[in-house]
């Protein structure tokens, strides 16, 4: 697609693997960088495990600068899947097309998911709600927009609140059709930038197969108007130093190209799921995975991670420390699965019960915010409490 990122992605290539591996100084005339991403860049090369009391000061300085910003305040984000129907073939995930191990193929009416929503917003407090997807062919994009619309009246009628969606990536036109909602933000994890490891492990036919496609996916995002997004990366499939490398520099694109970035970072690791080809040898250790995102906080500070439940509660209040990120408490990945009692789960997840965790989460020094107004990516953009904090945190009882 000419003027998308995919024209400028093989040239940056050769320089991005020079600077990983020999630290040479970035030489792409046709991309230049600014010093921030370069230096980012850099230090990603740091092979933390060589001195991890060095490692651990440079987090606790990391977590005391967030401190310092966001004087540790968290917003809770809950999943609400729609469907676990899928046409792709994502080797490391369960809902596969084909698997048929722990699997439930579930695609929720809009009664059932007015259900979960209303549980989630009533019976646990929450106001920010992310819908989630797998590829499926009886959801359109039509259908999503409904779904958006549902679960914001449903907001508005508690107080207010935020919808998300994450999904299969889309067409410009699908995308201008969901600009026209109100949305917090759209987010879709790039899984690996490793265009050969990519192909491997998301076989044909499905869409998700082609990688430039997918690579497009923000340029198509930003240019059909949504002003919020989401990337990341699935650390685990490939070389992570080279996956967050090459986000950073797809990052510095789009803030070249629209003046805008991400708002949202997911950091999802790659955990086994039932059915799925058990990858190994790619997964940072969980200090590197958390440099990882201490850099990229520290590079773009008004990018909140999306800190979730693949990871235990103690490396979740890690990589929250300080604050300044989404959080997820309580998870189910399965359609129905907080309400009509599906189970199964699009990978390991943990689901860190209401009050309980939130108590937990209070005394590690987080305090649990509403409103997030998303951020920009390029500017600072969150709010102060409002009287819909206390609404949260009379809910959830912390
Ligand atoms: S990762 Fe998403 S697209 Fe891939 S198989 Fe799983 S649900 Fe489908």
């Amino acid at each position: 697609m000419a003027g998308m990122f995919s024209e400028f992605y093989d040239r940056l290539q050769e320089p991005l693997r020079n600077l990983l591996r020999e630290g040479t100084p970035w030489d792409c005339p046709d991309f230049p960088i600014s010093p921030e991403t370069e230096a980012a860049l850099k230090a990603l090369r740091w092979d933390v495990q060589s001195d991890t009391a060095r490692a651990e000061v440079f987090l606790f300085r990391a977590a005391e600068d967030r401190e310092e910003r966001h004087q540790g305040r968290i917003y809770p984000v809950v999943p609400v899947y729609a469907t676990s129907i899928c046409t792709e073939s994502c080797l490391y995930c369960n809902y596969r097309r084909g698997n048929r191990e722990g699997v439930e193929r579930v695609r929720l009416g809009t009664k059932e998911l007015e259900e979960e929503i209303h549980y989630l917003i009533r019976t646990k407090g929450y106001r920010v709600i992310e819908l989630v997807y797998a590829t499926d062919p009886g959801v359109t994009a039509e259908d999503i927009a409904e779904h958006v619309r549902l679960a914001g009246h449903m907001l508005s009628g508690a107080g207010g609140g935020i919808t998300a969606l994450n999904g299969p990536s889309l067409s410009e036109e699908e995308y201008r059709l969901l600009a026209g909602e109100d949305i917090g933000f759209v987010a879709l994890w790039q899984e690996t930038y490793d265009e050969e490891r990519y192909r491997e492990l998301h076989p044909p036919p499905g869409r998700k197969h082609d990688f430039r496609n997918r690579l497009d996916a923000f340029d198509r995002m930003l240019r059909a108007g949504i002003s919020r997004i989401g990337m990341g990366v699935l650390s685990g499939l490939a070389d992570w130093r080279y996956d967050w490398a090459m986000l950073l520099l797809h990052e510095e694109y789009l803030q070249r190209t629209y003046g805008r970035g991400p708002a949202v970072l997911g950091i999802p690791r790659l955990k086994p799921a039932p059915g799925a080809t058990e990858i190994t040898g790619y997964t940072p250790t969980d200090l590197e995975f958390r440099y990882a995102v201490a850099i990229h906080q520290k590079y773009r500070p008004d990018c909140y991670p999306f800190v979730n439940t693949r990871e235990d509660w103690s490396l979740c209040m890690d990589l929250a420390s300080g604050g300044g990120c989404l959080f997820t408490f309580n998870c189910s990945t399965i359609p129905g699965g907080y309400t009509r009692r599906h189970r199964g789960s699009q990978f390991f997840s943990h689901d860190f019960e209401g009050p309980l965790f939130r108590e937990a989460a209070a005394r590690s020094g987080l305090k649990v915010g509403l409103p997030w107004s998303g951020g920009n990516g390029g500017g600072e953009e969150h709010k102060s409490p409002t009287p819909r904090d206390s609404a949260l945190h009379g809910s959830h009882g912390s």
